[in-house]
Order: C-alpha cells, then sequence, then structure tokens
C-alpha cells in the first residue's frame, strides 16, 4: 500500500510549496522509491486552462493532454513520476464530479453535503493515483495557504485521510515562513505558530515544519518552533534561500530531510548519495565556463511565471552547454514601437514562445526577421512557429499581408488557420490540440540532428496550424518543413535552409526538459548561440 505526505502552506503564499514538493520527490526517488506527485488547487476552475496567464502563470500541459498547475511542471523535472489529469485536483473538478454523480441520482436520495460527499470525492481522487501502477510514496501539495476558506474541504480530507491510513503511512508537512525583520534584527517565529496553531484547530498536527528563511536559523530558534508548534526538534528544517532552485533538494537533504520522513513513514531504504545531481548544480550550473544572451520575445514578460518551463528549458540548455544564460525579456510591443534592432541588440539568440491573441504579434514578426535577415540562432515555439510562417509568407514570399486567421479572418492568405474539427469547437475548456502527438522527422534536417531519431513525441497545446496548401511555394523559397504529423499530414517542425540555426515548432518541448536530460532542441539551440560570433 502506498504511502502519504501531505504538503500545506502557511503565512503567506509563494512559498515554493511546490519547489519543496518535488524536492522532496526527487530525494525519495534517490533512495530507490516509486513516488508520484499530486497538486489540489482549491479554485473553482475545473482546470487553468480557461485561465490568463496574469492570473495563474504558465499552463502546463501533461502527456495525456492535461491543462495542469505550472507546479506540475516542477515535479517532473525534478523526478521520473509520469503525471497525467489524475495528478492535478481542482475544487471546480471535484464539484463538476459530484455535481454530475447527483444529477445520475447516484447518492440515492441523500441531501449532497461538503462532508461528506465532496471530502470523499477528494480522497478518493488522491487515492486513484495508484490505481494503475505501483507507487511507494504520494506527494499531495496543497495549494493556497491555511486559513484560506477555499481550501478548507481538502485539508478536512486529508486530516480524514491521515486518521484512516493509520499509523506509519501518512505524514503531514507544513511549509512556512520565518521573516528575519531587519529593524529588529529578528528572526521571526510568531507567523509560524500562528499558522500551525491554524492548522490545529481543523485537526491537522504538522509532523515536519519546514522554515523558509533568508537568514539560518538558531538552534534557540529551532528549539522556539519545536516547543511552540509541538514537534520533534529535528523535525524543524530551515530552508533557507538559496541561488537556484535545482540546489534545494540537496539543502534539504543536508537537513536529514529524506532521513526523517523515511523513519516516520516505517520505510527502510539505503542511502544512495546524489553526487550527479551535485556535480550539475554546483559545478555545471553555478561556476560555468561561459554565458550567452538570449531574447525571450513575448507579452508576458513581467510576470516571472507565465514562461516558466520555457526559462527553466533555457536553464538546462546552459547546464548542458556548460553556460550561463542570460535571458533578455523583450516586451513585443517594444519591437512595434522601438523596431527590433534596438529592442534585440547584444543578443546572440531569439526565442519566441507561444501566446494567445493579437496583441504584440507584429513586434514578434519583426523578431522573426530580425533573427532570419541576420543569422541569429531563432528557435521559435508554438504561435513562435506561427509567426515565423507569417513573416517567410509575407517577406520571402510576397504574400502581403499573410497572416493566422487568429489575427485577421479575412487575410487573403491565411498561412495558419484552423483545421476543419476546430472550426466546429464552440466550448473553450479543454478543446485545443493538447496531449502527445507522434512527429515523424526528415533526416537531412537540424531537428533530426539534434534527437537522433526518427520518431518523436511531443506535447501540444493550440487550435490553429500550418495551412497545407502553402507548403510547395514556402518550399521553393528555402523552408525545409522537418517535422511531420504523420496521422494528419501537419506541420510540426519548420526550418530554413541557409540559416546557422532557425528552427520553430508546432509543439511546446519546454514541457519535456530537465535539468539532468535537456530537452535536445534546447540544448542545440543554445550551441548555436553560444557559437554566434556575431553580436545582434
Ligand atoms: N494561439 C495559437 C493557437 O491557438 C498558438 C497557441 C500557443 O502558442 N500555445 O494555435
Amino acid at each position: 500500500m502506498a504511502k502519504y505526505i501531505f504538503v500545506t502552506g502557511g503565512v503567506v503564499s509563494s512559498l515554493g510549496k511546490g519547489i519543496s514538493s518535488a524536492s522532496i520527490g526527487k530525494l525519495l526517488e534517490s533512495r530507490g522509491l516509486k513516488v508520484t506527485l499530486i497538486k489540489c488547487d482549491p479554485y473553482i476552475n475545473v482546470d487553468p486552462g480557461t485561465m490568463n496567464p496574469y492570473q495563474h502563470g504558465e499552463v502546463y500541459v501533461t502527456d495525456d493532454g492535461a491543462e495542469t498547475d505550472l507546479d506540475l511542471g516542477h515535479y517532473e523535472r525534478f523526478t521520473n513520476a509520469k503525471l497525467t489529469r489524475d495528478n492535478n485536483i481542482t475544487t471546480g473538478k471535484i464539484y463538476y464530479s459530484v455535481i454530475s454523480k447527483e444529477r445520475r441520482g447516484e447518492y440515492l436520495g441523500k441531501t449532497v453535503q461538503i462532508i461528506p460527499h465532496i471530502t470523499d470525492e477528494i480522497k478518493e481522487s488522491i487515492k486513484k493515483v495508484t490505481h494503475n501502477q505501483r507507487v511507494d510514496v504520494v506527494i499531495v501539495e496543497i495549494g493556497g495557504t491555511v486559513g484560506d476558506i477555499e481550501s478548507l474541504p481538502f485539508l478536512e480530507a486529508i486530516r480524514q485521510l491521515k486518521l484512516e491510513l493509520g499509523r506509519d503511512y501518512a505524514v503531514n508537512i507544513h511549509v512556512t515562513l520565518v521573516p528575519f525583520i531587519k529593524s529588529a534584527g529578528e528572526i521571526k517565529t510568531k507567523p509560524t505558530q500562528h499558522s500551525v496553531g491554524k492548522l490545529r484547530e481543523i485537526g491537522i498536527i504538522p509532523d515536519i515544519i519546514i522554515c523558509r528563511t533568508e537568514k539560518h536559523l538558531t538552534k534557540e530558534v529551532k528549539d522556539k518552533i519545536a516547543l511552540f508548534c509541538n514537534v520533534d526538534r529535528e523535525a524543524v528544517i530551515q530552508a533557507v534561500d538559496v541561488k537556484t532552485i535545482y540546489e534545494v533538494p540537496l539543502a534539504l537533504k543536508k537537513e536529514g530531510l529524506d532521513k526523517l520522513i523515511l523513519h516516520l513513514l516505517n520505510l527502510k531504504c539505503e542511502d544512495r548519495d546524489l553526487t550527479g545531481w551535485k556535480n550539475m548544480v554546483v559545478q555545471r550550473l553555478k561556476q560555468p565556463k561561459k554565458e550567452v544572451r538570449i531574447a525571450v520575445v513575448g507579452k508576458y514578460i513581467t510576470l516571472q511565471d507565465a514562461y516558466k518551463s520555457i526559462y527553466e528549458a533555457l536553464v538546462h540548455g546552459g547546464i548542458a552547454n556548460e553556460a550561463r544564460i542570460l535571458i533578455k525579456k523583450v516586451d513585443s510591443e517594444d519591437i512595434e514601437k522601438k523596431g527590433a534592432e534596438k529592442a534585440l541588440k547584444g543578443v546572440k539568440g531569439i526565442l519566441i514562445p507561444g501566446g494567445f491573441g493579437y496583441r504584440g504579434i507584429e513586434g514578434k514578426i519583426e523578431a522573426v526577421e530580425f533573427a532570419r535577415v541576420n543569422n541569429i540562432p531563432f528557435f521559435g515555439i508554438c504561435l513562435g512557429m506561427q509567426t515565423a510562417v507569417i513573416e517567410f509568407a509575407r517577406n520571402v514570399c510576397g504574400l502581403k499581408r499573410a497572416n493566422s486567421t487568429e489575427f485577421d479572418k479575412n487575410t487573403k492568405y491565411p498561412v495558419i488557420s484552423l483545421l476543419e474539427e476546430q472550426k466546429k469547437v464552440k466550448e473553450k475548456g479543454a478543446t485545443m490540440r493538447l496531449g502527445a502527438y507522434r512527429c515523424k522527422l526528415k533526416k537531412a534536417s537540424l531537428a533530426y540532428s539534434a534527437y537522433k531519431k526518427e520518431e518523436i513525441f511531443e506535447r501540444h497545446r493550440h487550435r490553429y496550424e500550418f495551412v497545407n496548401d502553402y507548403r510547395a511555394v514556402m518550399e521553393k523559397k528555402g523552408m525545409l518543413f522537418s517535422g511531420i504529423n504523420p496521422a494528419k499530414s501537419l506541420v510540426e517542425i519548420i526550418e530554413l535552409k541557409g540559416h546557422p540555426w532557425f528552427v520553430a515548432c508546432q509543439f511546446h518541448p519546454e514541457f519535456k526538459s530537465k535539468p539532468d536530460k535537456v530537452h535536445p532542441l534546447f540544448r542545440e539551440f543554445i550551441r548555436a548561440s553560444i557559437e554566434n560570433k556575431e553580436d545582434a
């Protein structure tokens, strides 16, 4: 039977509960255990797919096509867990299911209530991830902060679950903030005490407290937290700010967190070291031999989380090439105002990520032209590929005002448009082309030399596609269609002949990159950018 770790958060949000959970997964995996991770999001949206990035940050897509919380991205980057739609539970999903059951008459005349019906549904959803796979430990992260009204049913569900599971089968970990008050020159434990008090009010007693802090905690501070929060002295784990997120597992191991969890769960497994990971972090990530400046041209660049997996995959590309990545975040509307040359000065490579809507599109098209004309390595992803196609159609093939029908319904040259099946779709939620699809690569291509295989599976999240009627004219002018979806003959990767490195794909490779297993396209894009001797 699987064992469970429940991770809650207190005091403030953005404490890095996701990274802590992912790091715990990494530490347990390194000891030979099979783990999986679940994120519970208390909002009422069924999934984050319909949310604006400013509300929620990136929408992370799994192989099975679920649009999920970005923490699942951390889970997949840190561990080998294969995540599916069952690994992200939202209030919306839970209510949707309960209300559907009620309409079908499955509650047999009962009054349907939060306790037990909603909480039972949450517990069942949590247990479901172990149904089709052997898992030793399930790590369940509860989103939000203790004290929020909306997370109460989730907390009640994990309280019940721990009781049902019994001794040695579940551990509660509470992640809190232990602030340093500059004017007093002191570290304060009171917010943590209050937060644990709040948890206790609803019947949850933490076994371990992870204290997020700027400064190292003294013995006295740890003793105080242990005493007031009613946990063992060794169960007060400090998580001091570190330079990169990939250091977190190492820092938590140093504090003895994995040993403590195994003890509490009565699991006996050998202690393998993390040398490989440590070398990656300490040598390749923190002391790289070179630097390379890459522009990311988007419209949500002020929000750190909007392109989370893109930024991480670039860092992985840096690790593989022993280079520090300096990301220049460029607002595509700035390019429209100032011109590409000014906005992109000094970069060695240009990446255009995915996106939706017309705002900023013309700036992105200018950025593509700038990369194409000046031989700057270019990597287009999803909307980035679509803008590359539009630019090529307009400026190389002479198809004036060519566009995607997403931005101009009446364009004379709709080089990007909806497939017939998408035209019928009226609902917005979960109706895009989502999840992993097969793609065949042409042997003589940059894509093949990156992947070194003819068949790949990559994750999609888009409605619009390249229109095959334009393949011939573009091919004639030097575009190479190096990746094709064999089932529907859809263009998945384009390249430009004669350019040092110009690759754009309709899928999202960033979702499958890991620090110790970089995605081949990110590795090659960074390599080409390092080799680019010209300064933009
Ligand atoms: N808006 C485009 C589409 O729906 C691109 C989507 C994306 O970049 N993820 O096809």
